[in-house]
């Protein structure tokens, strides 16, 4: 009987790549893939750090998986797995602990690998440019994400990536262009590209720009999604090529982390506010009806009620749809760690709320500009009673059907503004 494997995947876009790929080579090794929670020979936790709520979450799943399928062996990979191996190896029950270097040959990997003592395998992270063999199809997902690049360079004092995931690289160019054929052929529509710092993607005399292009123009994609991106890496042709180019998401998330220079100088941003303000002013009004989005990170080191107030007032008036808040902790290899004047959890909470619901508003402000519109929406399963899908500027929308909407392009006219949605018509 074939050897079960079931996967959970922590973190970010990236990782549901990984992940995606990882899982292919287990079925290339005759594993039989099940859902996460059914009995398991080997249970592959696809691990976060970036914040200390990614690590609490690889904890608790692992007390789960030893809870309900106690037999399973388990094999932490990833992000926080190269950066607290011997964390991670006490863990009960945790066979092995594997690096970014090694876990995308996982499969092969834990062919060869004893199973007498718990081991950490984690590889020095490559340099080099790479390429993808296998192509990760996530059957859970209508949308692909394409992985373009890996690691950074920057170095932002908060930040541990580069210390998970290595130094930046970038995948081979043509490889790109073949997954997403594949990608095409296996059904999928939209690309979204996903990396860590996909902006510095460079390989040979290619850069980003001609990974756009060249991708739009791979015959069968219907839309190409730039994930996230760092401010001082978007291409000066960026807004033009996304005017002209209708496969081309009109959606940019580029992280703004604070809105306060002292507090970007302290966290060795590369940029100020006014610059990425007129930035964002240029994005408003060169592409109508973009969605803008960003992170920002609450309660870093220094940060006074008035550091905060400056970043509230400057997203209640930006031109944002929405943002993601992230709590401040300190990361074990980060500089920020040693920075004095740390603040206070209950504060960082409190922050956190208030951004979180300006960022509730804003995206409610946003949807009101569509009332009436007609969009085309990428649907994908059905929730509740309602199919529910993407427009291309990044607008979760729902719409009552008694058709199989799955996977496809679809034009709706929107009626309503829900929750976190808007509710719309076929037409
Ligand atoms: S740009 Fe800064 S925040 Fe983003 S991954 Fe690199 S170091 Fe981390």
């Amino acid at each position: 009987m074939n050897q079960k494997v079931s996967f959970y995947t922590l973190g970010c876009r990236l990782n549901q790549a990984e992940t995606a790929i990882i899982r292919r080579g287990f079925e290339a090794e005759g594993y039989e893939v099940v859902n996460f929670e059914e009995p398991s020979d080997l249970v592959v936790i696809n691990t976060c750090t970036v914040t200390e709520n990614g690590d609490a979450d690889t904890r608790r799943l692992v007390n789960k998986i030893n809870r309900v399928n106690n037999s399973a062996q388990i094999a932490l990979v990833g992000c926080q797995a190269q950066v607290q191996q011997a964390k991670l190896l006490d863990l009960p029950g945790v066979q092995w602990v594997v690096g970014n270097g090694a876990k995308m040959e996982l499969a092969k990997i834990l062919q060869n690998a004893g199973t007498d003592t718990p081991q950490v395998i984690a590889p020095a992270i490559p340099r080099e440019s790479f390429t993808i063999p296998v192509i990760g199809i996530d059957y859970s997902r209508t949308r692909a994400n394409l992985k373009i690049q890996d690691g950074c360079d920057f170095f932002c004092t908060f930040c541990e990536i580069p210390f998970a995931r290595g130094r930046a690289r970038s995948r081979e160019f043509d490889d790109i262009l073949a997954s997403a054929r594949q990608l095409f052929q296996a059904g999928r529509k939209e690309m979204v590209l996903t990396g860590i710092n996909i902006g510095t993607y460079q390989f040979q005399n290619r850069n980003f720009m001609d990974v756009l292009s060249n991708l739009s123009a791979v015959e069968g994609v219907e839309r190409v999604r730039i994930s996230s991106i760092e401010p001082t890496t978007v291409p000066d042709l960026l807004l033009h090529h996304m005017q002209s180019d209708s496969k081309l998401c009109r959606y940019l998330h580029i992280p703004i982390q604070s809105g306060c220079d002292g507090i970007l100088q302290a966290m060795k941003r590369k940029y100020c506010v006014a610059e990425f303000m007129d930035f964002l002013r240029s994005a408003y009004e060169q592409v109508p009806g973009i969605c803008l989005g960003t992170d920002v990170i609450v309660g870093f080191p220094g940060e006074s009620e008035e550091h905060f107030e400056e970043t509230y007032n400057l997203l209640l008036y930006s031109p944002f749809a929405y943002f993601h808040v992230f709590s401040y902790s300190d990361r074990d290899h980060t500089r920020s760690r040693k920075f004095p004047d740390k603040v206070e959890r209950s504060i960082i909470e409190l922050r956190s709320k208030r951004l979180r619901e300006l960022s509730y508003r804003k995206r409610q402000n946003y949807f009101k500009q569509f009332l009436g519109e007609r969009v085309t929406v990428l649907f994908e399963q059905p929730k509740n009673g309602y199919w529910t899908g993407l427009s291309e500027n990044y607008i979760r929308i729902k719409v009552k059907s008694n058709l199989n909407l799955e996977n496809e392009l679809v034009p709706v006219r929107l009626r309503e503004i829900d929750q976190e949605a808007m509710i719309g018509t076929i037409v």
